[in-house]
């Protein structure tokens, strides 16, 4: 094998550095997604939650007005019943006895009526109701399959880039020094992925720290594969461009 440059050396870590926090970071959001499109889907079960209780109030309030309208229809035949012993009453006792009768029969009817058209009235407003509801759940439910749709085209463009970056990665894995490549794996693994970092100034950007001025220099060059002294990662000069101040 020949002998890589240090130069290249540096370069070839950046390099994977790079490929590595991509991969890193399509991986992480590929993990996401799911998550998310769950998490909506959820919310648009809500919502719809909101139409099936509606719905099951209009059901049972449509049960109770049809248990009230028999409970009405037996107390009227009951009524028929009484007032067919009429004819054959022989006294006064018994006359007032079966009025009184007629008379409660009579009140219970009446109080059943009132009761079911205070239930017609809730109906009429739940019904009322229904519509907005459902409307409601139509335009969620279009904006949850919109939202879908577009997340898995993202799924499937994060998918197929992130082959491209393992590609990419198994490509300069066939050039780069394995015993670099061991180096820089055991660096990234003590700190979450991170083992390259650019020297700005005199400050590691992988840890913050000063880096001695010797130490800036020699990175600055780039004839020599450096680590910082703190966190160990490989070190490589950047230059800082002032950002353009306002006069
Ligand atoms: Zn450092």
């Amino acid at each position: 094998m020949t002998s890589i440059s240090p130069k290249l050396q540096l370069q070839q870590l950046v390099l994977l550095q790079n490929l590595d926090d991509e991969i890193a970071e399509h991986n992480k959001l590929l993990a996401e997604v799911p998550t998310q499109i769950d998490a909506r889907c959820a919310e648009l079960d809500e919502i719809k939650k909101i139409l099936a209780t509606a719905q099951e109030e209009i059901k049972a309030l449509q049960d109770k007005r049809k248990a009230m309208e028999s409970e009405v229809q037996s107390e009227n035949d009951h009524m028929a019943k009484i007032k067919i012993k009429l004819p054959a009453v022989k006294t006064n006792k018994e006359y007032t006895a079966i009025l009184s009768e007629v008379e409660a029969v009579k009140e219970k009817v009446s109080d059943l009526e009132d009761k079911e058209l205070e239930i017609m009235e809730v109906l009429e407003e739940k019904h009322k109701a229904i519509p907005a509801i459902e409307n409601n759940c139509k335009e969620e439910d279009a904006r949850f399959q919109e939202y879908k749709a577009k997340k898995e085209g993202e799924l499937s463009r994060m998918k197929q880039e992130l082959d491209v970056y393992i590609a990419k990665r198994e490509k300069l894995m066939e050039q780069v020094d394995k015993v670099m490549v061991q180096r820089y794996e055991k660096v990234a693994k003590s700190r979450g992925g991170q083992a390259v970092a650019p020297l700005r100034d005199n400050i590691c950007q992988g840890c913050f720290q000063q880096i001695l001025p010797q130490m800036v220099i020699n990175v600055k060059v780039g004839e020599t594969i450096l680590q910082c002294a703190s966190c160990l990662c490989f070190l490589y000069w950047e230059e800082v461009t002032e950002p353009a101040t306002p006069k």
